[in-house]
């Protein structure tokens, strides 16, 4: 399935809808399924109130490049995403898959067996394709949290950014590890993970209001003798975006949860004009928005990719959110 293909077959911005099945707690509130999906098109039945308090249906239809319905596996949505822009990362392209949505609507359910599926394939070409080629892979895991970075590969170690004048961005500090095996991959993305989840007020809470980045870094020794450092060829971006409804945080009575609403507002702002630019073929990219896109940059400039994964719940009970997240998810496209 993995084969050599040239890059410009790849589209520059895909977005896909993911609709996760109703759960538990949906059903016992009687809340029902509003979501009709026909092959790439979408349809929201909201339930309105007339004036005289008589309900009646208003209908909101979307076409994606893919909708993925509650009977789709997380195999597929590799296949659907991810797996098409695999090999261009050997090519000199970088390439960002994002999962966007409101807590709860499966953007982790969706993002977490990505970076797994993508390096198997990104091995296999190093081992078979490219082999003996001086192909290198690098994993790293952070977080942005309020605007500050944290190392999720070495104990939350805060970061800062620098850039270097090539438009190339790099996070002082953060630890990459050389992988060369699916195994070390899988403990170095459930370790991130799980220092992901350490908050005060749980796991969830938490981990709503923060980015979680995983790059994996494809490099060149050029020397083969190791006495230069290998330089960057492409990169593989993965991120786990704050609760899309946490942006709206910014009315909120505590004053830190009001600071984390506005910057991840700020942030999902940035990044829907920062794709925008992108299919626009625009000179300027508008990333100094906020911490997410600065670090994004070097991803937003020359040859890139984007694939957006807008997760939806399909009750009635998220019918704002979820109108919100495919209006979002529009916008981009
Ligand atoms: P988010 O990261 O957007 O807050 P999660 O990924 O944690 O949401 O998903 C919320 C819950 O729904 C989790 O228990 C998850 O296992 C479940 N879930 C999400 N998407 C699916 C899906 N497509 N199929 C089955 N369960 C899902
Ligand atoms: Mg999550």
């Amino acid at each position: 399935s993995v084969e050599n293909v040239k890059s410009s077959s790849v589209a520059k911005i895909k977005v896909v809808v993911r609709k996760r099945p109703l759960n538990k707690k949906e059903t016992a509130k009687h809340e029902e399924d509003i979501i009709e999906t026909v092959s790439n098109s979408l349809t929201v039945h909201e339930t309105k109130l007339k004036v005289d308090l008589t309900q009646y249906v208003e209908k909101h239809e979307f076409v994606f490049d893919a909708v993925l319905n509650e009977e789709v596996t997380n195999d597929e949505v590799y296949r659907e995403t991810v797996e098409p822009i695999v090999p261009i990362i050997f090519q000199r392209t970088k390439a960002t898959c994002f999962a966007y949505g409101q807590t709860g609507s499966g953007k982790t359910y969706t993002m977490k067996p990505l970076p797994l599926k993508a390096s198997r394939d990104i091995l296999k070409l190093m081992h078979h394709t490219y082999r003996n080629q001086g192909f290198q892979l690098f994993v790293s895991f952070f977080e942005i949290y309020g605007g500050k970075l944290f190392d999720l590969l070495n104990d939350r170690k805060k970061l800062c950014m620098r850039e270097d004048g090539k438009q190339q961005v790099c996070i002082v500090g953060l630890q990459e590890y050389r992988v060369s095996d699916v195994e070390t991959i899988k403990e170095l993305i459930e370790q991130g993970n799980a220092t992901r989840s350490t908050g005060t007020t749980g796991a969830n809470e938490e981990s709503s209001r923060s980015h979680a980045i995983l790059q994996l870094a494809i490099k060149r020794s050029v020397d083969g003798n190791g006495s230069k450092p290998p330089r960057l060829v492409g990169k593989l971006s993965f991120i786990d975006l704050a609760g899309s409804e946490r942006g709206a945080d910014t009315t909120d009575n505590d004053k830190q949860t009001r600071i984390e609403g506005a910057e991840i507002n700020k942030s999902l702002l940035a990044l829907k004009e920062c794709i925008r630019a992108l299919d626009n073929d625009q000179g300027h990219i508008p990333f100094r928005g906020s911490k997410l896109t600065e670090v994004l940059r070097d991803s937003f400039v020359g040859d890139s990719r984007t694939v957006m994964i807008s997760c939806i719940s399909p009750s009635s009970g998220s019918c704002e959110h979820t109108l919100n997240t495919l209006r979002y998810a529009d916008r981009v496209k």
